[in-house]
């Protein structure tokens, strides 16, 4: 007899694999030509657009959607990609309610924006689909740069500099590039391999050498690179996890949330993939919501999210917040764990409720203990392997304008680097604006 969703403790199979593929499939489809026109009709073509202005990318969008209602979609996808290389995957996976959305000027007069995020959408696609690449390498400069990590900050770096004609060779200890796009983003956002096909397509650029299952810190060092190349960029994201530091943290099925969902979006059959029927999430961002929503789909009965602040304080946007909801998923505020309790494994765990005074965040004595066979920790991750000689603060690599660190010829962006705010869009922005001043310096 399958598995179901009341199934005891830790099991695949909970749900049949049409439920999952229903459950898993595209949050927000791509328009078809009539949704996109008739998306595109709303944009006003504002002066001084303060969408483009709130994208991390600056991103020409009433010149784009003027493209795309003037039905020059290929010219439409060339403006955004100008700007941002990976605009395809922004369009599915920015917080646009927080940044371009927000101030479309038809949300606060209507409280409906123009649907930016999905019109990128299609406009990225519709080139992509065609497996056109709209650049041209420029004649070979002889300079190289070793960009270390190939997420988002790492593949536009990549992409600028193979561009303006210099020779880039990515180290990255996984087998296959894209960082938090392939391994991180929820699988709802981006089906169907698109991480995957979108490097194939940044690639076509030439000039990138990737060689995967290399690590900075394991296989090379930053003093290595510096001698061996012109330049070096650092894009290697926030590859550690907090420790929740609670009594029981070590008992089986008690896991980190960034690697069960890295093995979600790994899995080639989800019903081999196994889940509790109760889970509990610990945190409030978007690792936590990803990992409580998708805990959800694969089938558990029960899935709790317990963040220690309220709900204001929450990583995750509103729209986020409320999908975790609409999933079923229970949010509880103000607790704090205490204790994960079990014989072997995690079967519950105690939290106590918290209260600020003074900004600072305190326990208030009253506990309460949820039932849990599966425990996932979301409450932040870390630098890790940060070559010695680099400066860090506040638990980042240090860096000042474009993204230059405390090492001559050394930059960093994306996660890893200080001042950014943890977004695929913004390390996309800071990759594509440190290989422009590294073409700088190398060409001087
Ligand atoms: C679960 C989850 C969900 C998210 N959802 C969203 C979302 O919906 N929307 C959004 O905008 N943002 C989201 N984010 C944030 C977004 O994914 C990141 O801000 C973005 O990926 C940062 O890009 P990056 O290139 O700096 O780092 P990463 O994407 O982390 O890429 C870093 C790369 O460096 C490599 N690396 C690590 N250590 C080394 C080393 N020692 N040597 C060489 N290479 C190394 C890694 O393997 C990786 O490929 C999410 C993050 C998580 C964890
Ligand atoms: S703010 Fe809204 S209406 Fe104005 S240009 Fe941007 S998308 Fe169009």
């Amino acid at each position: 007899m399958p598995n179901d969703q009341m199934t005891p403790g830790v099991s695949a199979n909970r749900l049949p694999t049409e439920v999952l593929k229903q459950n898993f499939s595209d949050l927000h489809p791509a328009f078809n030509n009539h949704e996109a026109a008739v998306a595109a009709d709303r944009c006003y073509f504002c002066y001084d657009a303060p969408c483009t202005v709130a994208c991390p990318t600056t991103i020409d969008i009433p010149l784009f959607i003027r493209q795309i209602q003037t039905g020059t979609a290929d010219a439409a996808a060339r403006t955004i990609f100008d700007q941002n290389i990976l605009g395809g995957m922004c369009a599915r996976v920015c917080p646009t309610e927080t940044l371009c959305e927000q101030v479309c000027v038809r949300e606060t007069a209507e409280g409906k924006p123009v649907e930016i995020g999905r019109l990128q959408r299609f406009a990225t696609d519709s080139l992509m689909a065609a497996d056109i690449h709209p650049y041209q390498r420029a004649a070979e400069t002889g300079k190289t740069v070793a960009i270390v990590g190939a997420g988002p900050a790492g593949l536009a770096c990549a992409h600028r500099l193979a561009m303006k004609g210099h020779s880039v060779t990515i180290y990255d200890p996984r087998p296959v590039a894209g960082g938090l796009n392939e391994f991180g983003i929820a699988a709802y956002k981006t089906v169907d391999g698109f991480a995957a096909a979108e490097v194939d397509w940044l690639l076509q650029i030439g000039g990138i050498d990737l060689k995967c299952g290399q690590a900075l810190g394991d296989d090379l060092t930053l003093e290595q690179l510096q001698s061996e190349y012109d330049a070096v960029f650092l894009g290697m994201g926030l590859a550690g996890v907090n420790a929740l530091r609670t009594p029981g943290e070590d008992k089986d099925n008690v896991g980190d949330a960034v690697e069960f969902i890295a093995e979600l979006r790994q899995a080639s059959d989800l019903t081999k993939l196994e889940i509790g029927r109760q889970v509990v999430v610990i945190g409030g961002g978007m690792t936590a919501v990803d990992a409580a929503v998708q805990s959800k789909l694969l089938g558990a009965d029960n899935v709790t999210m317990v963040y220690r602040r309220g709900r204001e304080r929450m990583g995750a946007s509103g729209f986020e917040i409320d999908l975790t909801t609409s999933k079923g998923v229970r949010i509880i505020y103000h607790a704090m764990p205490v204790e994960i309790k079990g014989n072997g494994a995690a079967s519950e765990l105690v939290f106590e409720y918290t209260t600020e005074t003074g900004g600072k965040l305190i326990g208030t004595g009253e506990t309460f203990s949820i039932q849990a066979d599966q425990v996932f920790k979301a409450i932040g991750q870390n630098l890790r392997d940060t070559p010695v000689e680099l400066e860090v603060s506040n638990g980042k690599i240090t860096v000042t304008g474009n993204g230059k660190t405390s090492v001559a010829n050394v930059w960093a962006g994306g996660d890893c680097a200080s001042g950014g705010d943890d977004l695929t869009v913004t390390a996309v922005a800071e990759g594509r604006d440190a290989a422009e001043e590294i073409h700088i310096v190398l060409s001087t």
